[in-house]
């Protein structure tokens, strides 16, 4: 847990979020700024700044991460989906806590502006 870390005060209840689904790694909740019908952020419970440091720390999670996306877009969206991991600043990654935007509901154009 990271005081200062906006998905850790979500994870720990601090931060109200709209949760669509929970695991024992994981959390789901909606992005409050969504680009499409549905628009999921998955991230994990711990904290690492992003998927890679995620997959390097604890692979348990990160795959727990990855069934997750899956039970979002069958349950919240279409069934298909984007999952996009934004990673630095450059590519528009603006918190720092891993997430990845679960995006369905709607045709997805390629490729990404
Ligand atoms: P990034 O740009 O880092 O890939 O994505 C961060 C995402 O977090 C953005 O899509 C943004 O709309 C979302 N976001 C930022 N603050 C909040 C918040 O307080 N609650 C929720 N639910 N989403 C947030
Ligand atoms: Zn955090």
């Amino acid at each position: 847990m990271s005081g200062d870390c906006l998905f850790c005060r979500i994870v720990a209840g601090d931060v109200p979020a709209d949760v669509v689904a929970e695991t024992e790694h994981s959390v789901a909740f909606r992005d409050i700024d969504p680009q499409a019908p549905t628009h999921v952020l998955v991230i994990p419970r711990r904290h690492e700044p992003d998927v890679s440091s995620l997959a390097a720390a604890d692979p348990e999670a990160t795959i727990d991460l990855i069934g997750l996306t899956r039970t979002v877009a069958d349950q919240h969206g279409s069934g298909s989906y984007r999952l996009v991991f934004n990673t630095g600043a450059d590519a528009h990654q603006t918190v720092f806590h891993c997430h990845g935007h679960v995006l369905s509901g709607r045709p997805l154009g390629w490729p990404p502006g």
